[in-house]
């Protein structure tokens, strides 16, 4: 009765007569009038600043003093520099004091308060010889040192009472955790990226060494809802520099260049905004297209049998945008993508494409999608037709191994 979803996106050949076809499209038709950018929309008004560690967890040690109080110093430091210097943004912190907050209270704190950036300071520990400062970003590391920082950091869940409910049971010691941890990331990285770098680059005015802008999964930054970063200010671990980051002036020469890299993000965001005709529209919402409304009868996600095992009724796509009117399923709507499907939630439509069968061909095709110009797409799960938080799918895949 339905036509087979396609089991990867096309072949080489059909791809290459996709993009023809729509870019012929696009020649002819009027441009595309949604938008899933997802630029901050008012500009850069109130930024959360998370010093980490605090109370109980210490971070980690030097010689004679602890990640926890060089966060904090610094943290104030960078908050009266923006209160002082950049008037009408509003700076909250998620701490001032030496008190221990739990990672997910932290992005919770960011969310709730509608923050157009996530700003959070630590300090790291490293092998004999490890110095500088890096930034990062949400996203899989590209190598085993920066996983470690990200498990050090992550361990901190280690100390609160509900982790294994609070964190859907991410296990901050295992590797698999790590690679769900980044088809849950994606929308906010262009900008995340665009602050990090400017960040490194201040860093290096003031002679840091700078060990540039790097990915991990970090549990503090997966739940945020806006650009987030985490600055890993200096190695406290290194005789030479756990003076420098405990010595006032240069706390305040470190909390300086992230201002610095604030100051030129915030007006470099509100000054693309002036230039554009319309305020870009939020995540999950998009402007409708002006086009007659009709009924379309779209077919259904996937075809799945209740009688057949669990992993057939599962299935793993990626999702392009939201839409507030429906659109139809023809691959000239959808960047000429033609296994794309629709699911509805609430009045929302969300679109998605792709049938993927594990975690693998998932990230195989988001990135391919990205490719074809849907910078924030991502990873979601089905079962039995229903849309699934990502853990309870990989519960489900490891239930029949
Ligand atoms: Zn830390």
């Amino acid at each position: 009765m339905f036509r087979r979803p396609h089991n990867i996106l096309t072949t080489k050949s059909e791809s290459a007569k996709r993009l023809l076809l729509s870019f012929l499209v696009l020649s002819i038709l009027p441009m595309a009038s949604f938008n899933t950018k997802t630029a901050p929309a008012f500009g850069v008004k109130r930024v959360v600043i998370d010093a980490g560690h605090g109370g109980k967890d210490s971070g980690c040690l030097g010689a004679s003093s602890k990640e926890k109080d060089v966060c904090l110093a610094i943290a104030l430091k960078l908050g009266k520099f923006i209160e002082e210097n950049l008037k009408g943004v509003e700076v909250i912190y998620t701490r001032k004091t030496d008190v221990f907050i739990e990672l997910h209270e932290r992005a919770n704190i960011a969310n709730k308060n509608k923050a157009d950036l996530f700003v959070c300071i630590h300090a790291n520990s490293g092998p004999k010889g490890s110095r500088g400062a890096e930034t990062y970003i949400m996203g899989l590391h590209k190598s085993d040192a920066n996983l470690a920082v990200a498990k050090r950091e992550n361990a901190s869940i280690l100390m609160e009472d509900n982790y294994k409910t609070n964190y859907e049971g991410f296990d901050p010691n295992s590797d698999e955790s790590y690679i769900i941890f980044n088809l849950m990331q994606s929308a906010y990285q262009e900008h995340s990226t665009k602050i990090a770098q400017k960040i490194q680059n201040h860093f290096k005015t003031i002679g840091r060494r700078n060990r540039g802008v790097k990915q991990a999964g970090f549990l503090v930054l997966y739940r945020t809802t806006m650009p987030s970063v985490l600055i890993e200010t200096g190695f406290l671990t290194d005789k030479e520099e756990e003076k420098f980051l405990n010595d006032s002036a240069s706390q305040s020469k470190i909390s300086s260049a992230i201002f610095e890299a604030f100051k030129e993000y915030k007006q470099e965001i509100e000054k693309n905004l002036e230039g554009m005709e319309e305020i870009p529209v939020k995540k999950e919402t998009v402007k409708e297209k002006k086009q007659e409304e009709k009924e379309v009868q779209n077919p259904p996600l996937y075809d799945y049998n209740d009688d057949t095992k669990v992993k057939k009724q599962l299935a793993f796509k990626v999702q392009l945008f939201s839409a507030s009117t429906q659109m139809e399923l023809k691959p000239e709507n959808f960047k000429g993508l033609e296994s794309v499907r629709e699911y509805k939630d609430g009045s929302i439509y969300k679109y998605v494409a792709g049938n993927a069968k594990n975690m693998e061909e998932a990230t195989q095709l988001q990135s391919e999608i990205r490719e074809k110009g849907y910078k924030d797409a991502f990873v979601v799960a089905f079962y039995k037709g229903k849309r699934i938080p990502m853990s309870k799918a990989m519960k489900l895949m490891h239930a029949e191994k």
